[in-house]
């Protein structure tokens, strides 16, 4: 992909976080950005930043809403399965219906929004899914978003072995700790429950990284417009970790 003018782009979850960067990015680089989410405040809010940022309101574990998204729009060329939200407990107390709900966005939405992305790509396309450094390990008190996103990962790696021989690529970004709004909620779960300072919450966070910092969404963001660039069809399958050489 030689440059992103006019390029057709779908991110889920654009309204906020990775998604939001990732959308100003590649509607500063000339493409039209669709970006879906729940809620309509923060689409519309991100689509008054940039004339190329086009909201939907749509969930992207409604099956019939986001084929009805793609059919609308036609062809795309580049599809960033972003959309995710993290809940934590131990494992002993949760319940099937935080199970099912870590499963749902995280693995089944990954799932759509590539199918649907897929059926729609143009030759030259490029499928991202955003996992996880909880796609490649463990963490304590996150296991059903650690399968899901582990899934992410099986599922991008399986779609690139069946694409093999067209014009596509599909890989996963598996950023560790991000300075965004599901980390701040994270550090708000850890203050409720244990009487911990936010300070100390984050620090919990940002000492996983080996730089000892959170990963900014730029560093993201960089990574997935690299993956769409013109020397990059041979990168394919890859679960990429982002996280400063976190282990
Ligand atoms: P974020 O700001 O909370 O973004 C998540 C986005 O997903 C929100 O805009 C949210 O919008 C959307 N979303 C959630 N459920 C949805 C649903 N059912 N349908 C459609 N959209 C939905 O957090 P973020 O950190 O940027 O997360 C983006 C991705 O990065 C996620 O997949 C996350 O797992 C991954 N990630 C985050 C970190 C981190 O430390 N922050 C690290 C590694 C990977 P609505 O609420 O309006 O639906």
């Amino acid at each position: 992909m030689d440059d992103l003018n006019a390029k057709q782009v779908v991110i889920t979850g654009g309204g906020s976080g990775i998604g939001a960067d990732m959308a100003l990015a590649f509607a500063g680089a000339g493409a039209e950005v669709t970006i879906t989410g729940r809620r309509a405040a923060p689409l519309e809010a991100m689509a008054a930043r940039h004339a190329n940022l086009h909201a939907a309101v749509v969930d992207v574990t409604d099956e019939a809403a986001m084929a009805a998204l793609f059919e609308r729009l036609g062809e795309v060329d580049i599809v960033i399965a972003n959309a995710g939200a993290a809940e934590s407990a131990p494992l002993v107390r949760t319940g099937l219906d935080q199970w099912q709900r870590m499963l749902d966005v995280n693995l089944t939405g990954a799932f759509l929004t590539l199918r649907e992305g897929l059926r729609h790509l143009a030759d030259g396309g490029r499928l991202i899914a955003v996992a996880s450094t909880a796609g490649l390990k463990g963490y304590a008190y996150v296991a059903p978003y650690c399968a899901a996103k582990h899934g992410v990962v099986g599922l991008v790696r399986a779609l690139a072995q069946e694409t093999v021989g067209r014009d596509i690529t599909v890989n996963a970004l598996c950023p560790g700790f991000t300075d965004t709004p599901l980390l701040e909620a994270s550090v708000e779960t850890i203050v409720a429950r244990t009487g911990q300072s936010a300070e100390r919450a984050r620090a919990h966070f940002q000492s996983t990284n080996p730089g000892g910092r959170l990963i900014q969404p730029a560093e993201v963001t960089a990574t997935a417009l690299w993956l769409c660039g013109p020397h990059s069809g041979a990168i394919n399958g890859q679960a990429i970790s982002i996280s400063g050489g976190e282990t």
